[in-house]
């Protein structure tokens, strides 16, 4: 999966159990692949203003009652087709993409200045180093030649497990399956240590087990594809098409055994704690202490395997595939999980695969976007504090710190006013919502990256020295208290997340900037789409699923039982609601996968309206541009959401993303609120005009 793990890397290296709610998907989807050094733009000192309602991006001509999302994005949908480099493009990935050009500006600074404190060397040289493409062209494997060299040596199967916690470490992603600390979804205050299930290399298990025409395809181009890796490795073609048979056959079964994405949206389905001795019998022919030794484990009695089933498969393949195949399995997966850090072939060959079969880009990403990201992944805290500086103003944190409160009001009346849940659980689903953590713009505490050596001339070195780095901090937690102040996305990210075992939402300072907040616009937009996302993210800690966990961030009912059913009849609208919608050809959204997201767009709409009404009560407030504040609400709303997407990655989407596509996060909410056909004087029977008995209301 080497294409995805940079697009949530944060996600995937922190909290294992907990699935942290973003809320974008893979909208800034990015990553592999080479190209020459030349033609690059000249960086830019400042970031471009777009204002937060844009009236060049809607189309008139259509009928807000009928489609808002056309009525507020068709402008912007025409023009700006997507880039070729890119899979789709949306307000949040143009905006992305201009974060990318000024810490450009940022990194060109640092790798040339002549006096620089730790955290600009840092950046500064991992950047250089990336942006060398001659040297990283001339050490070809070079950079892994000692792990190859290692897998070459590998003399039985119960020899494996020292070697795969070495290349866990080294290459940063579950090989075989993924390892860690996570919060005890017990006691979140504990960090305990983690397994959870892994070792593919197409994106989601359901690849493998799929029996459509199309399924089929990809699954032949995947084949070609590790073939095609072996190939580059230097491999006989006398060999390279069983190799491939092989890790097929290998990933095949642990993808059957994996748990899907609906059901890992059940929390208890992940909470399985155990003992060592019960790891070892559930796994016996893996050497789990000498693993866990070879990884410097802190001491611990318990850890929690969130995929059991899946354990009890690589027991049954350590004992069915010779060591042979061991070898073939983890020399793919070492080489093309580092393919993107490797000279042109492998650059070329990563591309070809997984983002312009799999996702639809046309060209490769120019080197220097591709570095700066490498730069944002690996060493994101250290580049967040020189992007905060020049972007993150002391006012502008005020300010939406000042949105966030003013939601969270909004939200504990609307829990006070609710006519279906009884008094217990309000008290309980109250004290929920005075426990959650505000998160902005960036940590109290910055990481601190001085163990890690980054060199000039070494750039796959410094990657899997920054991972390591990564992976140790992680398993280091394992026995520590938690630690409250920790981000898991870097400042520059463009997105935000809630974290149900934290109980804390975060929002990076590369979202509280134009066009989703915009410090000159009036209230009306900003609270309809900034406004939106911070209601997004709270209502996230009330959703199907963070609603099983309490203001602890403990896994524990705080529910009557009476209250959960009317609960799960409501999600239930919802859920059905969106499962007519269309992704692409005839493909319907999963909406018990995307019921989540859904539940979150909806009561984050429904919050900022509320808090918008409120903050502007004593404000006489006037029609701007032919809208009136109402219509400026939810024109600012849609336009979050404006975006051109390829049919590739919609399909790759309707099967790993967890939100629903751009179109129907703007009309499947507003369809359920009665202020929007208010605004817009629509009439019943229009398409965007539910019958009252009809609509969907959870929060
Ligand atoms: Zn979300």
């Amino acid at each position: 999966m080497s294409d995805f793990e940079s697009v949530h890397p944060k996600a995937n290296m922190k909290n294992r159990f907990a699935v942290l709610f973003s809320v974008l998907g893979l909208l800034l989807a990015s990553s592999a692949v080479g190209q020459t050094l030349s033609g690059s733009p000249a960086a830019s000192p400042v970031l471009p203003y777009t204002p937060s309602l844009d009236l060049s991006a809607m189309d008139r001509s259509a009928d807000p009652c009928v489609d808002l999302y056309q009525y507020s994005c068709g402008g912007w949908k025409q023009h700006n087709p997507i880039p070729a480099d890119q899979t789709s493009w949306s307000v949040y990935g143009k905006l992305y993409q201009d974060n990318l050009i000024f810490l450009r500006g940022i990194l060109d600074e640092a790798a040339a200045a002549a006096e620089r404190d730790a955290v600009t060397q840092k950046i500064g040289d991992f950047y250089a180093a990336c942006m060398d493409e001659p040297a990283v062209e001339k050490r070809g494997l070079a950079a892994i030649q000692a792990e190859l060299d290692a897998i070459a040596q590998l003399k039985s199967v119960p020899d494996l497990s020292p070697l795969v916690a070495r290349l866990q470490l080294a290459f940063g992603r579950s090989l075989l399956f993924g390892n860690g600390s996570t919060q005890d979804p017990d006691d979140s205050e504990q960090q305990i240590a983690d397994l959870d299930q892994g070792g593919l290399g197409l994106p989601d298990r359901d690849y493998y087990t799929k029996d459509d025409a199309k399924s089929k395809e990809i699954r032949e181009r995947y084949l070609e594809h590790v073939q095609k890796v072996f190939e580059l490795m230097g491999d006989s073609s006398s060999t390279t098409a069983d190799h491939a048979a092989t890790v097929m056959r290998m990933e095949t079964a642990l993808a059957k055994a994996s748990w899907t994405r609906v059901e890992r949206r059940n929390p208890y389905n992940l909470k399985h704690k155990m003992k060592m001795a019960d790891l070892a019998g559930l796994a016996p022919n893996f050497n789990w202490p000498s693993y866990y030794r070879a990884l410097q484990y802190p001491k611990f009695e318990i850890l929690n395997v969130e995929a059991p089933e899946f354990f009890k498969q690589v027991n049954s393949e350590l004992a069915a595939e010779p060591v042979e195949n061991w070898k073939t399995y983890l020399r793919f997966h070492v080489v093309d999980s580092s393919s993107p850090y490797l000279s042109a072939k492998f650059v070329e060959e990563n591309f070809a695969f997984y983002r312009q079969y799999l996702r639809g880009a046309k060209a490769m990403q120019p080197r220097w976007k591709r570095c700066v990201q490498y730069t944002d992944f690996n060493l994101g805290e250290a580049l967040g504090q020189v992007y905060v500086r020049k972007v993150f103003s002391p006012a502008l944190k005020a300010s939406t710190l000042d949105m966030v409160r003013r939601i969270e009001d909004a939200m504990g009346q609307r829990i006070r006013q609710l006519d279906w849940m009884s008094p217990e659980t309000k008290a309980q689903a109250l004290t929920k919502l005075h426990s959650i953590r505000n998160k902005i713009g960036y940590p109290d505490q910055w990481r601190d990256y001085s163990p890690v050596k980054i060199a000039r001339d070494d750039f796959d070195g410094d990657v899997q020295r920054a991972l390591e780095f990564e992976r140790r901090r992680d398993i280091n937690k394992v026995g520590q208290p938690v630690d409250h102040g920790e981000w898991g996305m870097s400042p520059p990210t463009v997105n935000a997340y809630y974290n149900p075992q934290m109980n804390d939402i975060n929002f990076p300072a590369g979202v509280l900037q134009p066009p989703l907040y915009d410090a000159k616009m009036d209230d009306a937009p900003n609270y309809g789409d900034t406004g939106g996302t911070i209601g997004h993210e709270l209502t996230h800690g009330f959703d199907d699923q963070g609603s099983q966990f309490d203001a602890k961030g403990n896994l524990k009912n705080w529910w009557t039982k009476d209250d959960r059913e009317k609960f799960d009849n409501r999600t239930q609208c919802v859920e059905d609601q969106y499962a007519q919608y269309i992704v692409v050809d005839d493909i319907h959204i999963n909406s018990k996968l995307t019921l989540g997201e859904d539940v979150a767009d909806l009561g984050g709409e429904i919050l900022a309206y509320m808090a918008w009404k409120d903050a502007s009560k004593d404000q006489h407030l006037q029609s701007i541009d032919g809208l009136t504040p109402e219509q400026r609400f939810f024109v600012g709303f849609a336009q979050w959401a404006c975006a051109n997407e390829r049919p590739e990655e919609l399909r790759m989407r309707a099967i790993t993303d967890p939100h629903s596509p751009a179109q129907y996060r703007v009309n499947g909410v507003v369809v359920n609120m009665s202020e929007f056909p208010a605004a817009f004087s629509c009439k019943a029977g229009q398409p965007l005009v539910k019958p009252t008995e009809k609509v969907c209301k959870v929060w």
